[in-house]
């Protein structure tokens, strides 16, 4: 089938979700191209990491079933075939389709006559990582099949496996499997209902809502605890990515259900992670050695003993939790967010040639500290779960860029991109000032053109639609309502001077910033002294030395943007974020771990 019949034919599924009527949804595959950073990292990724994959290996396990150890090397097929179509839907990348679809074969091809699909023999089977690893089978088929293909051998394979789950499980609570107090087990929910989507199947979707109901871990209930708004330092054992995962499929639920369960925390939960675990790059996780858990890190970031921060698995679950509440309300906070997860933690964990990520970003950001590669978890095995999940991160740039709303579009990202029979945005944004917006419709239409307006926006930016100012409100959404004609043009001037930002809780550090760029030290560029003096200036220099974003400061030193720092992956390849400020304070001093969560062994 040529690929533009599949998007098509893709388009035809995607419309079976329109019915859900999502605030803002993704547009269809083949939609949107971009060759700003984020378009730049994605074909870098595909070229040197996906592309190279030997997926076969990937199989394995479940074609053996003898991963006795109770680890994880379940879950790698399913995330690197996931992000595999992500990456495909936005290039059209022929090679990797066909990678895809190898892939998709040789996994069918290990369920067993009972519907079983698992790299866990049969007596440790739904113990250890086996109903996660399940669930991400699930999810790479189900993506086949909602972005690629409808495809009945999948959908009965699927359904197959979902049925042999079910009665595996039989009366137990799924909560009572598995890791992490039952988080990891639950949060096979989107799968369930990503599965009745495409099925129609009631019993799936009942099998989800009997997960969420048992409220997803032996500790309490994380929604209930979520509406209450408990600390999510304090929700479950704090485990960042496998409990976002489980409101993610809460979030999908409620999309699909008639009658939506917890409905509150959904949104209350994004707000929870924004206030209290968002650090200054768009990531999350403290703590541990491995940067995975809630801690508090909006006010734990620039201490020197909070662990490993931000595991790359967090920043990409992340970014579909933001998916997520733009489609439940629109919510342009979490279009806010996204991009600077995008521009700073998601391009920012890969290697310079995309061919290999970090698993924890570099700690502490208040230090000199090296982004370190990601190292194989099981030993002779060779992967690592951030390495399977960095090019998802930096696919859904693509996915989220520009999206349908209930009246026409939603612009959330200004990179360069071109976007199919809509538009196309070119100039230097997010490192130079300017973004042009040019209406590329095939005829006169009248619709909303939606752009979002960064919470940074002021009175030296500008907006001007065919050439008349508009006015902009920061952080919300500037909605632009009329009969565009081909060729109409918007303008976007963006403020991109450089801002101290105080670090919340800690008046006495501060980090640098322009536009969504966190700006950083690196031991690859001259340094400047710190504290800077209060009247610092600071001047564009062309990009070089493999930094996108470089600003001269007066008095001596040169600040990189934080993606580019770092990204050699070398022990001697370090960058700090944030440094301390001149006395007095303006901010009472307030550390945000004056009623620390308990400690859990
Ligand atoms: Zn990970």
């Amino acid at each position: 089938m040529e690929e533009s019949e599949l998007y098509i034919k893709s388009n035809l599924i995607r419309e079976r979700n329109l019915n859900m009527n999502p605030y803002l949804h993704p547009l269809p595959p083949g939609s949107v191209r971009l060759s700003g950073p984020c378009g730049d990292t994605l074909d870098k990724i595909i070229k040197n990491r996906l592309l190279p994959l030997e997926m076969g290996h990937l199989t394995e396990p479940f074609r053996l079933r003898n991963e006795e150890d109770y680890l994880w090397r379940c879950e790698f097929w399913g995330k690197i075939v996931r992000s595999m179509i992500l990456a495909w839907r936005s290039t059209g990348n022929a090679e990797l389709l066909a990678k895809i679809r190898l892939a998709v074969k040789d996994i069918l091809s290990t369920q067993t006559p009972d519907g079983c699909i698992s790299s866990y023999p049969a007596d440790k089977q739904l113990e250890g990582w086996d109903i996660w690893g399940r669930k991400y089978v699930m999810l790479g088929l189900l993506r086949y099949l909602r972005d690629v293909e409808r495809d009945d051998k999948i959908e009965t394979t699927l359904c197959r496996l979902a049925d042999h789950l079910i009665a595996q499980i039989g009366e137990r609570e799924i909560k009572t499997f598995g890791y992490h107090g039952g988080l990891a087990a639950s949060s096979i929910i989107n799968a369930f209902v990503q599965l009745y989507e495409v099925s129609r199947i009631r019993r799936y979707l009942e099998f989800a809502e009997k997960i969420i109901r048992g409220g997803c871990s032996t500790r309490h209930n994380i929604f209930e605890a979520a509406e209450n708004l408990t600390p999510p330092s304090e929700i479950g054992n704090a485990k960042a990515y496998e409990m976002m995962s489980c409101f993610e499929g809460l979030a999908e639920y409620n999309q699909a259900a008639e009658t939506p369960l917890y409905p509150a925390a959904v949104p209350r939960f994004y707000r929870l992670l924004h206030f209290h675990e968002l650090m200054i790059h768009g990531t999350m996780g403290a703590r541990d050695c491995y940067g995975e858990l809630d801690y508090d890190c909006r006010y734990k970031q620039t201490r020197t003993d909070s662990g490993m921060l931000g595991e790359t698995c967090v920043t990409a679950t992340w970014l579909h939790y933001c998916e997520h509440q733009l489609m439940l309300d629109g919510n342009v906070m979490a279009a806010n967010d996204a991009e600077i997860t995008f521009l700073n933690a998601a391009i920012g964990s890969a290697r310079y040639d995309g061919a290999w990520f970090c698993h924890i970003n570099p700690s502490p950001l208040s230090a000199f500290s090296p982004k370190i590669p990601a190292y194989e978890q099981q030993t002779g095995y060779g992967e690592d779960c951030c390495v399977a999940q960095g090019p998802e991160a930096a696919a859904m740039a693509p996915y989220l860029a520009v999206m349908a709303s209930p009246d026409g579009y939603a612009v959330n990202l200004y990179e360069a991109m071109e976007v199919r029979d809509l538009l196309k945005i070119t100039g230097s944004y997010p490192y130079g000032p300017e973004a042009k917006i040019t209406l590329k419709i095939p005829a006169p239409a009248k619709f909303e053109l939606k752009l979002r307006i960064p919470e940074w926006w002021n009175d030296r930016c500008s907006l001007k639609v065919c050439g008349k100012e508009c006015p902009a409100v920061p952080g919300s959404w500037c909605s632009c309502s009329r009969e565009w004609h081909p060729d109409d043009v918007i303008d976007l001037h963006f403020d991109l001077s450089v801002r101290r930002i105080e670090a919340p809780g800690d008046p006495s550090s501060e980090a640098y910033m322009s536009g969504s760029i966190v700006l950083a030290e690196s031991s690859r560029l001259p340094q400047s002294r710190h504290p800077l003096p209060d009247d610092a200036e600071f001047t564009d220099l062309p990009p070089h030395d493999g930094f996108r974003c470089l600003k001269a400061v007066s008095g001596g030193g040169i600040l990189g943007d934080y993606a580019s720092a770092g990204n050699l992956f070398r022990a001697d390849d370090l960058l700090q974020v944030w440094f301390p400020r001149t006395p007095p304070y303006h901010t009472p001093y307030r550390r945000g771990f004056e009623n620390p969560p308990q400690l859990k062994s």
